[in-house]
């Protein structure tokens, strides 16, 4: 069994992983910026660092005596955040860059880098009818502004420091993901989490009205967590060393996905549209020829079923939520 690290384990993903690794017996470190008191999964059994990894000496502390690196640290969030704050999106650089600086120095044998479907080009992405984002889309390069070109950036430092200094790095572009334990309020939410909230919080209320950003015509797609969790080890145990996409690609409009979340709560809500929101691209899928001809395999779990899962574990949040006050 291995030491392994998770950076970035006090949220969404890097919580979930860390859990499956401890189950398969490794021993694991976590490490996040935030207080421990924050992190979504605080798990017995592993061992917590709370440490900015943005800091060069922080990332030695972390990479101590560690087998392999699991990148998953960064600041992120749904749209609204990454439009709205991309200078913090790409100081994200800062972590990664450091962090393979020390796992090099610690003679780390392999490393993972969570890169995103945010790094395609978006002149490939004007449709809302998206064939899907095959791997060779990324270049010519003009990748989401801030957050998408700290993830290009990034991917491309993992590829030299495995041609470089012979460090063994695997990068998956993760296409929206989403289940329990992940953010559903506050502003860094995503479509998913952001649907389940407003359909529980117009019931609660009673106004039964609901807002979606854009004409609700844009498209996207969206993975399950025990999924990414999955296809992220698959990746990082493969020997595929080109980035591959890890995503759904059963695309959904948002119109449907609100459909499907009214449909799990036995609700209709009557619809309105904020055209001044921010929406990124226009159509986005995830092409899994590649992963499935290299891997044998790529995600399925339906939407509709994740989404339910989603939707009881937040309704349970905003229950334990309003106990509380
Ligand atoms: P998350 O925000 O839940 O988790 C990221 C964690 O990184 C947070 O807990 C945060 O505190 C931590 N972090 C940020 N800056 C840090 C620093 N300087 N030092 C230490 N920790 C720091 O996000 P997530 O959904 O779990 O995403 C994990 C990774 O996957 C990120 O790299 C993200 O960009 C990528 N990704 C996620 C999605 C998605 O849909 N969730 C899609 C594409 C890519």
């Amino acid at each position: 069994m291995k030491k392994i690290l998770v950076a970035g384990g006090g949220g969404f993903i890097g919580g979930h992983l860390a859990i499956d690794l401890l189950k398969q017996g490794h021993e694991v470190v976590v490490a996040d910026k935030k207080p421990l008191s924050e992190w979504y999964q605080v798990t017995e059994g592993v061992t917590n660092l709370v440490l900015d990894l943005q800091y060069l000496e922080n990332c030695h502390t972390a990479v101590e005596g560690v087998d392999e690196v699991f990148n998953l640290a960064a600041d992120m969030g749904g749209m609204g955040f990454i439009e709205n704050n991309k200078a913090l999106c790409m100081l994200s650089v800062l972590i990664n860059t450091h962090l393979l600086q020390a796992a090099n120095d610690a003679d780390v044998t392999r490393y993972f880098y969570a890169s995103s479907a945010c790094v395609y080009n978006g002149d490939k992405q004007t449709d809302a009818d998206n064939p899907g984002l095959k791997e060779e889309d990324a270049y010519p390069a003009l990748a989401e502004d801030g957050y998408g070109w700290e993830k290009l950036f990034s991917e491309r430092m993992c590829r030299h420091f495995r041609e470089d200094y012979g460090l063994t790095t695997r990068v998956a572009r993760f296409h929206n993901v989403y289940g329990p334990y992940g953010t559903w309020d506050g502003g860094r939410e995503k479509a998913p989490a952001a649907m389940c909230r407003k359909v529980l919080e117009a019931q609660k209320s009673g106004d039964m009205k609901i807002e979606i950003w854009g004409d609700g015509e844009q498209t996207r797609s969206f993975m399950y967590i025990d999924e990414c969790v999955e296809g992220i080890q698959k990746i990082m145990y493969s020997d595929v060393i080109e980035p591959l996409n890890l995503g759904s690609d059963e695309m959904v409009s948002i119109n449907t996905l609100v459909s499907y979340v009214e449909e799990i709560a036995d609700v209709k809500l009557e619809r309105s549209h904020d055209l001044n929101a921010p929406l990124g691209v226009r159509g986005r899928n995830s092409d899994n020829d590649l992963i499935k001809k290299l891997l044998g395999w790529a995600p399925s779990y339906p939407l509709k079923d994740g989404m339910k899962k989603t939707y009881d574990w937040i309704k349970g949040e905003m229950d334990r939520n309003a106990e509380s006050l």
